[in-house]
């Protein structure tokens, strides 16, 4: 393993502090590494393979694409990319759907659609776009234009104007910040990489109806917590609203490298030809993934599970959370929790993969748990065993 960390670290730029394990296969919720290490995965690639490793059906869905056709431009059509937006526009609520490579691009095409949706409205190029402070939308420059952490930023200023940002959850510091150039109120349904904070209900139904009466798009960055991560195949049907554009990526291709915005008829025409476009976008070996994902949540009954394992999970971080004066909070839904610590969680997660365990952490204080959405309740109590031990070796090496 040495040997393929050494080499990697000299040919790979230096964007990431990789944990020192070269990692080789993977079967339901368990990674191995190139020693035959076990590892539990309460990662699953950040929130990215929903159906677990290995799937069979869905290996086997993309092998007999591979042998019919992975890419055409999308100058012609494809059966895959039909039945994918088929599926997605039905579990999304949307009319109209675009295809893209990743969660960021997803974002830029959300951003250009608000955009040209003023533009043609008004006949003016002058529209501001309200995000919200510690969100995350990705790391290119339009995406990280409206990403609220001052740190991912200030590196590769100048970004794209006409942002504007303000505290989530402050429907008074929203309302302070709307003006008649406003185009969009863009958030996270549930803020995942800023500490897992979902929307307080009122605030997120307040927002939706600021909206409508003012003729302000609202688009919901679901890339996280979307595709039934919280329980809902979106996480905005808790909330009993819809957005006007939605976008989607991570466990939507299960693996696939593939994103999407979503929009409303009346809103997603605003793009006309020439308006967008990509050359990988929509192909049919991503395509035929997607469809193949909405088809395996239905079989496998991917929603029930959430909820009755999810709820289990949360059960015992709460017991967890009681049982130690280092933990500070727990928040989130479904199966994406954010457990806060009083100090950084970092040593804590160290050691969870010395013991087998795969944790990340969302900021420096907060564990979060993004387990596959197939994970049991013994994948529950295993993960637990695991954490108390390291939680307490973390309390013993700080005292
Ligand atoms: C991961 C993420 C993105 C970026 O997606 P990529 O596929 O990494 O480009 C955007 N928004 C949210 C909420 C995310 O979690």
């Amino acid at each position: 393993m040495e040997n393929i960390i050494n080499q990697q670290e000299q040919v790979l730029m230096h964007t990431y502090q990789r944990y020192p394990v070269v990692l080789d296969h993977g079967e339901g919720v368990y990674l191995y590494d190139t020693n035959g290490k076990k590892y539990l995965d309460f990662a699953s690639g950040i929130a990215v393979f929903a159906l677990g490793y290995a799937n069979q059906e869905y290996n086997n869905a993309l092998k007999s694409q591979i042998d019919k056709l992975i890419h055409t431009t999308n100058y012609f059509y494809n059966e895959p990319a039909l039945a994918a937006a088929k599926k997605l526009t039905k579990a999304s609520g949307m009319d109209r759907v675009f295809f893209t490579n990743s969660g960021t691009e997803a974002i830029e095409g959300a951003i250009k659609l608000a955009r040209k949706y003023y533009y043609k409205k008004f006949g003016k190029a002058d529209s501001e776009i309200i995000a919200m402070e510690h969100s995350f939308h990705g790391r290119s420059m339009g995406a990280l234009s409206v990403t609220g952490t001052k740190k991912y930023r200030e590196a590769f200023e100048p970004l794209i104007g006409g942002v504007v940002f303000v505290p989530y959850n402050n429907l008074e510091e929203l309302k302070s910040k709307i003006s008649d150039k406003t185009c969009a109120i863009l958030m996270e349904t549930v803020q995942g990489e800023g500490g897992i904070y979902p929307a307080d209900p009122e605030y997120l139904k307040e927002v939706r109806k600021i909206c409508d009466d003012l003729g302000i798009l609202l688009i919901l960055d679901e890339i996280q917590c979307g595709m039934g991560r919280c329980g809902t195949m979106f996480a905005y049907e808790q909330y009993g609203i819809f957005p006007d554009i939605v976008t989607t990526a991570k466990a939507l291709g299960c693996g696939m490298p593939v994103g999407a915005f979503a929009a409303k008829e009346l809103v997603a025409n605003a793009l006309e030809p020439g308006d967008h476009g990509t050359t990988y976008g929509g192909n049919p070996l991503a395509t035929a993934a997607v469809a193949k994902v909405f088809d395996l949540f239905e079989q496998e009954q991917i929603l029930v599970n959430v909820k009755e394992v999810g709820d289990y999970l949360q059960e015992k971080l709460l017991d967890l959370m009681n049982e130690n004066q280092s933990i500070i909070a727990l928040r989130g839904k479904g199966m994406m929790y954010g457990l806060e610590f009083a100090n950084p969680v970092k040593d804590i997660i160290s050691k969870a993969l010395e013991k087998n365990l795969i944790l990340i952490s969302a900021g420096t204080n907060v564990i979060r748990f993004l387990p596959a959405l197939i994970i049991e309740k013994k994948h529950v109590d295993e993960m637990i065993t695991i954490l108390k031990e390291c939680i307490s070796m973390a309390e013993l090496i700080s005292c």
